[in-house]
């Protein structure tokens, strides 16, 4: 696979129904406004159920820092933020089925209400690694949050508390998803269409 992406959108191409990349095609799938308001109303429920717990995020990088940023800036109560990082992808449209601890997190988690919040739950492998590790630390409480689920692609025993969206199985990009590290600035989520015509 060349490490070149070409990509065939400009600028204003942001909210384009279709784009391609390196001859591939995808489709609009969830504007920009339908993640907002998605992301909106989950960053509401975390301030009702999390009041007066002022709750650690998670973000699990790199996939999830957008929505992490979004979430966070509404969440109306008193929280706190770190990163951890876990790959199980490479350059693969299919997860390899390998998770590697690229990095540890910094904070403390011993007693605290932590909010994990990832991009894309696919087979569940990424997370399951990750929330059996956090769980050795001691947090008082974890709650798990997911932009994206893919319908029937779980193979990992985890528990998702809130999914911004159950998705098919296909691959998608934007909204901090990537394609070899491209397509995160998208503001909107496009699909990977079935077959060029
Ligand atoms: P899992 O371990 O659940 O199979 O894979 C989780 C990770 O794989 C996600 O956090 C994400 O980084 C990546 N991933 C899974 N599906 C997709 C997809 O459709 N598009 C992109 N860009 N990344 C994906
Ligand atoms: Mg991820």
């Amino acid at each position: 696979m060349s490490a070149r992406v070409a990509i065939s959108f400009q600028e204003s191409a942001v909210a384009a129904q279709s784009i391609k990349i390196s001859g591939v095609r995808f489709s609009l799938f969830l504007s920009e406004a339908t993640i907002q308001t998605r992301v909106a109303e989950i960053g509401q429920h975390l301030s009702r159920t999390h009041a007066g717990l002022k709750p650690l995020i998670i973000g699990v990088l790199n996939g999830s820092f957008i929505f992490v940023a979004d979430l966070m800036r509404s969440i109306t109560i008193p929280c706190e933020i770190d990163f951890c990082k876990l790959s199980s992808y490479r350059a693969q449209r299919v997860s390899s089925g390998t998770v590697q601890a690229d990095l540890l997190i910094a904070s403390s988690l011993a007693g605290r209400h932590v909010i994990v919040v990832d991009d894309i739950i696919d087979s569940g492998l990424t997370l399951h690694f990750m929330l059996q590790s956090m769980q050795t630390l001691n947090p008082e409480s974890m709650t798990v949050v997911a932009l994206l689920h893919k319908k029937g692609a779980l193979k990992a025993d985890v528990q998702i508390d809130h999914v911004g969206f159950t998705i098919p199985n296909r691959f998608v990009v934007g909204y901090g998803l990537d394609w070899h590290q491209c397509c995160r600035n998208l503001r909107a989520i496009y699909m990977l269409d079935d077959e060029e015509p």
